[in-house]
């Protein structure tokens, strides 16, 4: 129950913070798990060996996701080492914490490149043997925020709230081929990116949290794995909370 034995999962940003807690998750359920990382080479490597040390199956594949051209290369590299990626779970993604007056256009498009137009790039690539095997499963990282909307993330937000009407898009479009699209919003979650967050506004998140904690990276891919699983087929264009009640 609940084996992911002879699927291929690609993680995106996966050394280190939630991804790498998923890639973990998706090993010891069985999965062939491909680590993938931009800057995070040698965590991404240390986390291959920890997977394989654990008797789990896993290689690392770098690229930046906001690159077409990179993404290819990669699923490039993956196919030509063995089977396509039929588990794709969207996961990398960044947060510039900023009033909207004060950030550049490089700024908006860094966020909007790398959490919008990468889940595209990756999705759209990973579709093509998904449709010919006619099974897969898109498994797309949102936030609670895509939602609710947070000062100081406007860019961020709607990344995140883009990935809404992507993914619904998606079930209606391959939901007839075995292949199902949903997505999760976590909360407040501990990780670098978290870390980061200015106080004042740290605060004012846990206080909405019914919780009265932050979540941690195995809770969410704890979530990301039933969605990968043959026993999840009839679950599609799910939004799945993860954040401990956060309203
Ligand atoms: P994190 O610790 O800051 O990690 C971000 C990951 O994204 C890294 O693995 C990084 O790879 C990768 N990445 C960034 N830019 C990239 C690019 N251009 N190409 C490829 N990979 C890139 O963040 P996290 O907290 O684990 O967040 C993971 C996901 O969960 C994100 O989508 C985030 O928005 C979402 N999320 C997080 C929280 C939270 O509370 N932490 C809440 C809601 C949603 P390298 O290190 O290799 O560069």
């Amino acid at each position: 129950m609940f084996s992911l034995a002879g699927r291929t999962a690609l993680i995106t940003g996966a050394g280190r913070g939630i991804g790498q807690a998923i890639a973990l998750r998706l090993a010891a359920a069985g999965a062939k798990v491909w680590v993938h990382y931009n800057t995070s080479r040698q965590p991404a490597e240390a986390l291959v060996e920890m997977i394989r040390s654990l008797d789990g199956t896993a290689d690392a594949v770098g690229g930046d996701v906001s690159d077409s051209a990179q993404v290819e290369a990669m699923f490039a590299a993956i196919e030509a080492a063995g089977p396509a990626v039929d588990i794709l779970v969207n996961n990398a993604g960044i947060n510039i914490e900023q009033h909207l007056v004060r950030m550049s256009d490089a700024e908006i498009m860094q966020v909007v490149s790398t959490n919008y137009l990468g889940v595209i790039y990756c999705t759209r690539r990973a579709l093509g043997p998904m449709r010919k095997n006619r099974w897969g499963r898109l498994i797309h990282i949102s936030s609670v925020v895509g939602r609710l909307g947070s000062p100081m993330q406007t860019i961020y937000c709607s990344t995140k709230s883009a990935l809404l009407g992507f993914s619904k898009a998606l079930m209606k479009e391959y939901g007839n081929r075995g292949i199902t699209s949903n997505v999760i919003l976590p909360g407040l979650i501990e990780s670098d990116m978290t870390s980061k967050l200015p106080e004042e506004l740290l605060k004012g998140m846990l206080e909405r949290i019914p919780a009265g904690r932050a979540g941690l990276p195995e809770e969410v891919a704890a979530a990301v794995h039933f969605l990968a699983t043959e026993e999840a087929g009839y679950l599609n264009g799910a939004e799945l909370d993860v954040n401990g009640g956060m309203l």
